[in-house]
């Protein structure tokens, strides 16, 4: 039977990026899915990633954005997380075999994996 130190559950972008972590991490590490990892909500998503890449923005906008868009109901520290984080994980991503195409529009960006214009 297969040992692993860690076992993630889903194969989407979360279950992925937690895998890719904890692999860095140095430990090894199993992924089961339901479904193939090809057919995973991640893939399907195609409007893009909002993240405060340009020096004109602050991820403090987008975490009111986010708040308001959520009306209030969004888990606010978890949102200040995702908001604060999201450029670097962004370029983190770049740096792998994730690649974007890059809008930034009157102070706001947006971060459309490539694969998901086709
Ligand atoms: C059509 C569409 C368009 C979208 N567009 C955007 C967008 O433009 N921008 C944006 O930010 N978000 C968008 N979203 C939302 C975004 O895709 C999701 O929020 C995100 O992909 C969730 O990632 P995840 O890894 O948590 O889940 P998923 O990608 O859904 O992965 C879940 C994984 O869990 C596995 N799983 C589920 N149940 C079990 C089980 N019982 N046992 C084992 N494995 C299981 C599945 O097989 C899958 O691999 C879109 C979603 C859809 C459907």
């Amino acid at each position: 039977m297969p040992q692993h130190d860690v076992l993630i559950i889903g194969a989407g972008l979360a279950g992925q990026r937690a895998a890719l972590a904890a692999a860095q991490g140095g430990v090894s590490v199993a992924i089961i899915s339901k479904v193939h990892p090809v057919r995973s909500h991640s893939v399907a998503a195609a409007g893009g990633i909002n993240a405060a890449i340009s020096v004109s923005d602050d991820w403090r906008s987008h975490a009111y954005d986010t708040v308001k868009g959520s009306d209030f109901l969004g888990d606010q520290d978890a949102i200040e997380v995702m908001c604060r984080e999201a450029p670097g994980e962004v370029t983190a991503t770049s740096s792998t075999s994730v690649s974007h195409s890059i809008a930034t529009t009157q102070g706001s960006s947006t971060c459309a994996p490539s694969a998901a214009r086709r």
